[in-house]
C-alpha cells in the first residue's frame, strides 16, 4: 500500500498523568503514516482523489489539542480512531505521539507512543428460522450499516436451508455479510451478539432455533481459539449453508488455516454430501 507520511508535527496539549501536565500543558509532536492508494490522485493530478496533508495536520491538531487524555496511550488509539472514521481514503494509519517534555527526572532523548490502526475485512454468516426471517436478516445489514466503525461492503442472498445440528425445527434463511471493521474481534463479536438480542435472540438450546444468528466466519488474516471466540470459525468448513452465501461474495478469500479458497471448500462439502447421498442408495 502506498504512504503519505507525516512526521513531528508540533501540537501543544494538556495529556498527562500529572495535574501540572493537564494544567499548564506542554509539546507533543506526532508522526502519522497514513497507508492509502495514492495512483488515482498520482495518474490526475487530483488533489479531490487523494487525502490531502494539510487537512490531516490540522484535524490530529485539533483533535489532541480539543481533548485531555492521562495516557499518550489513549490519545493515539482515540486520535487513530477520529482520524481513520474522518477520512475514507485511509485504510490503516501508524500514529506515534512523542513526549519530548515528559515528566522524567533523567536525561533522556524521547518517549512516544506508536501504535497502527485500520480498517479490518471481516465476513459474518448469519441465520434465521424463527418469525419474520427476511425481516431479523434486514435488520442485522441495516444495525451493520448504521455502525460507523463498520461498513457494509457485500450482502448475498438469502437462501432456504435445511436445519443443521439434529434439532427438529423450521427451515432457515441463511446468508453472508462483507464488512470492514475498525472492532478488534472480541468487540465484533459483542456487537453481533447486541444485535442478535435487539431482534430478540434466546439462547436455549445449541443449533435450535433462532430469530438471528450472527458468527464470525473470517476476520483477516486472524487465526484464534479464545474461550468466547474461535476465528476462523471451527465448522465453516462442514456447512454448504454457510459457505454457499459466502462464495457469492467472496469465493476466492481464503481460509488462513486451510490455504484453500471459499469455492474450493464449498466444492468439497457438496462433493462429500453427494457421496453420502451415492453411498445411503447403495
Ligand atoms: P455455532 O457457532 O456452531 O454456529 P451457534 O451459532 O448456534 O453455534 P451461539 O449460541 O450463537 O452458537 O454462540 C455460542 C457461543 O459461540 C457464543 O457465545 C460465542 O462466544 C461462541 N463463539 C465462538 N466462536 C465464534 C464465532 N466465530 N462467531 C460467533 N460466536 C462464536
Ligand atoms: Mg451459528
Ligand atoms: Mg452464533
Amino acid at each position: 500500500m502506498d504512504e503519505i507520511i507525516i512526521s513531528d508535527l508540533q501540537v501543544y496539549a494538556h495529556h498527562g498523568v500529572y495535574q501540572q501536565e493537564t494544567e499548564k500543558g506542554q509539546n507533543f509532536l506526532v508522526s502519522a503514516v497514513l497507508e492509502t492508494d495514492t495512483r488515482a490522485a498520482g495518474m490526475t493530478d487530483d488533489l479531490g482523489l487523494s487525502t490531502n496533508y494539510g487537512v490531516v495536520c490540522r484535524f490530529l491538531s485539533a483533535y489532541l489539542t480539543e481533548h485531555t487524555f492521562k495516557l499518550i496511550e489513549t490519545a493515539a488509539e482515540r486520535a487513530a480512531e477520529a482520524l481513520l472514521l474522518q477520512f475514507p481514503h485511509v485504510r490503516a494509519v501508524v500514529l506515534e505521539i512523542k513526549k519530548p517534555e515528559a515528566p522524567i527526572p533523567l536525561p533522556f532523548g524521547m518517549v512516544s507512543v506508536k501504535i497502527r490502526r485500520g480498517w479490518q475485512r471481516a465476513y459474518i454468516a448469519c441465520g434465521s428460522n424463527i418469525g419474520d426471517r427476511k425481516g431479523h436478516l434486514d435488520a442485522a445489514v441495516a444495525a451493520l450499516k448504521e455502525d460507523r466503525q463498520c461498513r457494509v461492503l457485500r450482502v448475498s442472498d438469502w437462501i432456504e436451508t435445511s436445519p443443521y445440528g439434529g434439532v427438529v425445527q423450521a427451515n432457515y434463511l441463511n446468508g453472508a455479510i462483507a464488512v470492514e471493521t475498525l472492532y478488534p474481534p472480541e468487540v465484533l463479536l459483542s456487537r453481533l451478539q447486541e444485535i442478535e438480542y435487539a431482534e430478540a435472540r434466546e439462547r436455549k438450546e445449541r443449533w435450535g432455533p433462532r430469530t438471528l444468528d450472527l458468527d464470525i466466519l473470517l476476520y483477516e488474516g486472524v487465526v484464534m481459539d479464545e474461550e468466547k471466540l474461535t476465528i476462523p470459525h471451527c465448522d465453516m468448513t462442514n456447512r454448504d449453508f454457510v459457505l454457499k452465501p459466502l462464495a457469492q461474495i467472496a469465493p476466492y478469500e481464503k481460509h488462513p488455516v486451510l490455504g484453500r479458497s471459499v469455492i474450493e471448500l464449498l466444492r468439497e462439502v457438496e462433493q462429500n454430501e453427494e457421496r453420502h447421498v451415492l453411498s445411503n442408495d447403495d
